[in-house]
């Protein structure tokens, strides 16, 4: 199927579900994609709106495979589909299930008060498991408000899967370096002495976004900075905490179109996130420059195409593109972020 055909059976489906459908795409999409979203948005902005648009019994998510669980989660009277079910996301398979409770296991058995902290960018098992051991979900925008309603229900934070997030958002609480420390899942016992646990205010899981890291570093921002004067750089939180101190701001999805959009005319900004985002601002603001600080793409983003949304479309009755969550798992990762929308 050409993009052409692909995107006539869109607009076909479209008007023949009419209400009945909402297709929603992540950001981090190609334009093609996000010109046939009704909304555009981060992850959890997208999960909200599935459970909030009353009418659509049909929600298609074109992200990655944790973003429509998530959408699955919070909204259980919806069916939700994604237009490739290989479109994982590898910060998130870094931190498997059977890893994860084992560590827990040895955390909880050093110190009595942990809590575990999940990043959205997580499968719906490890949301699960946060909401079933009394924990929390947070995402790149509210790291440190969940950081800080987490200290006030225990002494450490076991936070995963992203080590780059939980180091920035440590630094930003001011958690000094020495009590930070990094689990492993590749050693054995998280590579960590009894000791290291005991003097730590965070444990951090050993995983990151192969976008951000070491993708963006902190010779990128000085290169910029030399090539055009007076630039600022504002990078995602999920890069190296190196690369973040180099830059001028670091914030969420959100937080970045939020800058840009303050920006005054003759103004020229870096951006250190995945590349479709930043090269659609580009074109969208053209009193202000915008560069990517280093072009990168994410691969399973890419994998969503105009074909795989149309013929996600032609199968909504039944199960091939169908994103469900076991009632037991939806149940308890409901509970963390639920516990998230509260703070
Ligand atoms: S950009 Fe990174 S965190 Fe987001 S889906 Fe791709 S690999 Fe996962």
């Amino acid at each position: 199927m050409t993009d052409s055909e692909a995107k006539t059976i869109i607009d076909a489906k479209k008007k023949e579900l009419g209400d009945n459908l909402v297709i929603l795409g992540h950001h981090y999409q190609s334009d093609a994609v996000t010109e046939c979203a009704d909304f555009v948005g981060d992850s959890l902005e997208l999960a909200r709106k599935a459970s909030q648009i009353d009418k659509a019994r049909f929600v298609v998510f074109c992200g990655v495979y944790f973003m429509a669980e998530s959408a699955a989660i919070l909204a259980p009277d919806k069916s939700v589909y994604i237009p490739d079910r290989q479109a994982g996301c590898p910060l998130a398979d870094m931190a498997g299930y059977d890893d994860v409770l084992k560590a827990w296991d040895r955390l909880t058995r050093v110190s009595g008060s942990v809590i575990p902290v999940s990043y959205v960018n997580s499968t719906a098992l490890i949301k699960a498991f946060c909401g079933k051991y009394g924990g929390v979900i947070c995402t790149s925008g509210n790291s440190v408000k969940v950081l800080q309603w987490a200290y006030q229900r225990a002494d450490k934070v076991f936070f995963l899967p992203d080590m780059n997030l939980g180091r920035n958002t440590a630094r930003k609480l001011k958690i000094p370096d020495g009590q930070i420390v990094l689990w492993d899942p590749q050693k054995s016992g998280g590579g960590l002495e009894d000791s290291d646990i005991e003097r730590a205010k965070i444990i951090l899981w050993k995983g990151w976004c192969p976008v951000h890291w070491p993708g963006f570093t902190a010779d990128d921002v000085e290169a910029v900075k030399a090539k055009y004067p007076d630039i600022k750089v504002i990078v995602h939180p999920e890069s190296d905490p190196q690369t973040v101190a180099a830059s001028d701001e670091s914030g969420s999805t959100a937080a970045i179109l939020e800058y840009i959009r303050d920006m005054s005319p003759g103004e020229s900004l870096a951006v250190g996130t995945e590349a479709n985002m930043v090269k659609r601002a580009a074109r969208r603001s053209r009193s202000v420059r915008i560069v990517p600080l280093r072009e990168v793409f994410c691969d399973d983003m890419a994998k969503i195409t105009l074909p795989k949304l149309a013929d996600t479309l032609l199968h909504l009755g039944d199960d091939t593109y169908r994103v469900t969550v076991p009632g037991d798992v939806a149940g308890y990762a409901r509970v963390s972020l639920m516990n998230m929308l509260r703070i």
